[in-house]
């Protein structure tokens, strides 16, 4: 067996998508406690009760967060989709599946420079294994580098021999007695299935962009991440699980109930069954290294991107298009008719949200006109940044490479969500979640918002962190720690059990280490701009 130096050990991170901080320890209807393995793994290792993740609280920002520790205005995620320049309505792409414009993903180049760990990894011991599985693939577009060795989602051609095809699922499991009826549990059929029964008490979305492949099931991620430990025995592994975040959009939250005008649509049982179904597959992954006499060498932390709230009814529904064209302040961009394209005289180029985040791109003489506006007639609002407020919060990556970054970004109150216009990422309703046109019948028919959960909160959002490392000196045993961390400090936590080197381009401090507690040490300042790559 190949031989570590002291200290290093297998880390595997198991990164559970959309995960409140909140739903440790949870109990449910069906079930006593919903998370009988992260209690169990907390009792082995240490759990931070007060972590939270970066602003905007959305996947693809947190995700290379936590894979690069940086900040926002460091990586320049921002979202899920990006601006590109020169990128007008003319070239949107037109999707097959609702009619609607999409703006493109971002692609991994965007980071150039900027290492991740699969870089610092590789850096420090380059004859390691790395390994990315992950259940969405576009967020393995943006992580994957040349140092992930294995990068395995669900119908990507280069996946390795051994991994199976993604089977048809079932959000938030199978029905039992006494579940709310609405809105009903999902079938995820199989890639190309699509004419199959679904079962009973379910719909099925047999659509070419809602499939098992686009969303694989938890189960199907963890048996992958186990068959690759035993052919590659991976030195890290980031394992992304993604069926809460799925499912917190389609059911809400369950432990948002207390805000009234939520419990009408919000489907607590199948939300409660799939953190049971997700939790229960963690088991499978930790039983699995038991079993092989592994699981004292290894180090697992649990952690996820964001949280979820569940959205108020429809008709509170903000609008920020019709606030700034109340105020005569018009978007150049015609999103309405065929062809696309720009009309002239419009005063901002577009706004678009992700979840109850609107980014708007727009000139800097506008600036200040649109953030009055919407200061003194957006209802809802908890926040609106502008460039200065991003750079203080080191949010502001400004326009690099060929991306245009939104001057103004506006923040809603935890249970407020922006109109889905249908031409951006409206709560990434478009990919992830029910089809538009799904989505407004149910809407329609019973009153509730476009997406009946998001995140993207005003303020950085408390996501879990427990990290269990037996027998590992530093890594304490049973304890519960109440200090404020980043989900930006699991990664230099890392580094720093390992031995390595300090990573200069950190802005996370490592966990569980004096000199990160008593000296205080300062955080690295957010950089503005890292590294100019051509
Ligand atoms: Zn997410």
């Amino acid at each position: 067996m190949k031989k570590y130096k002291q200290g290093e050990r297998k880390t595997y991170i198991i990164n559970i998508d959309g995960m409140r901080a909140d739903y440790f320890g949870a109990t449910g209807n069906h079930q006593e406690c919903l998370t009988p393995t992260l209690v169990s793994l907390a009792k082995k290792g240490i759990r931070f009760t007060k972590c939270k993740d970066i602003l905007p609280a959305v996947t693809a920002t947190n995700h290379t967060a936590i894979l690069t520790s940086t900040r926002l205005g460091t990586h320049g995620i921002c979202g899920a989709w990006t601006h590109y320049k020169g990128l007008d309505f003319a070239h949107l792409r037109i999707s097959s599946q609702h009619g609607t414009a999409q703006m493109d993903y971002y692609k991994h180049r965007h980071l150039q420079g900027l290492p991740t760990f699969f870089n610092v990894v590789k850096m420090n011991n380059p004859s390691s294994v790395t390994a990315l599985v992950i259940g969405k693939h576009w967020v393995g577009e943006v992580l994957n580098d040349d140092d992930c060795d294995i990068l395995i989602y669900a119908g990507n051609a280069s996946n390795p021999d051994y991994v199976t095809s993604s089977k048809g699922h079932i959000l938030g499991g199978e029905r039992h007695e006494g579940d709310s009826i609405l809105p009903p549990r999902l079938y995820l059929p199989k890639k190309g299935d699509r004419f199959v029964r679904s079962p009973k008490g379910t719909w099925i979305l047999p659509f070419k962009q809602v499939n098992a492949d686009l969303i694989p099931s938890d189960k199907w991620i963890i048996d992958q991440a186990i068959q690759t430990i035993c052919y590659h025995d991976p030195d890290f592994m980031y394992i992304l699980l993604n069926n809460m975040d799925s499912a917190g959009h389609t059911y809400g939250s369950f432990s948002d109930t207390n805000t009234s005008n939520l419990n009408r649509f919000i489907n607590p049982d199948a939300m409660m069954d799939q953190l049971f179904i997700t939790d229960s597959e963690i088991k499978r992954f930790v039983d699995f290294l038991k079993r092989r006499h592994s699981f004292e060498n290894s180090r697992i932390i649990i952690t996820s991107d964001h949280g979820m709230s569940s959205m108020k009814e429809a008709k509170e529904a903000c609008d920020v298009r019709k606030v700034l064209a109340m105020n005569g302040i018009k978007i150049r961009a015609n999103t309405r008719w065929l062809p696309f394209g720009y009309k002239d005289g419009g005063d901002y180029e577009w706004c678009f949200s992700e979840g109850n985040t609107v980014y708007i791109y727009c000139r800097e003489d506008v600036e200040k006109e649109i953030k009055e506006a919407l200061k003194r007639d957006l209802k809802h609002v908890h926040e609106i940044f502008d460039k200065n407020e991003q750079m203080k919060r080191g949010m502001w990556k400004g326009s690099y490479q060929d991306v245009v970054w939104p001057r103004i970004i506006v923040f809603f109150e935890s249970n407020y969500i922006n109109m889905g216009y249908g031409d951006g990422a409206a709560a990434a309703s478009a990919r992830f979640q029910l089809q538009p046109h799904f989505q407004f019948l149910i809407a329609k028919a019973y009153g509730i918002p476009f997406a009946i959960g998001t995140h993207g909160t005003p303020s950085e959002q408390a996501v879990p962190l427990i990290l269990v490392s037996p027998d590992e000196p530093k890594v304490p045993t049973g304890v519960t720690n109440n200090n404020k961390v980043s989900v930006l400090d699991i990664l230099p936590t890392v580094n720093a059990l390992n031995r390595w080197p300090e990573q200069p381009t950190f802005e996370g401090i490592p966990l569980l280490f004096k000199e990160g507690v008593i000296k205080k040490k300062v955080r690295a300042k957010p950089r503005i701009q890292v590294r100019t790559s051509k």
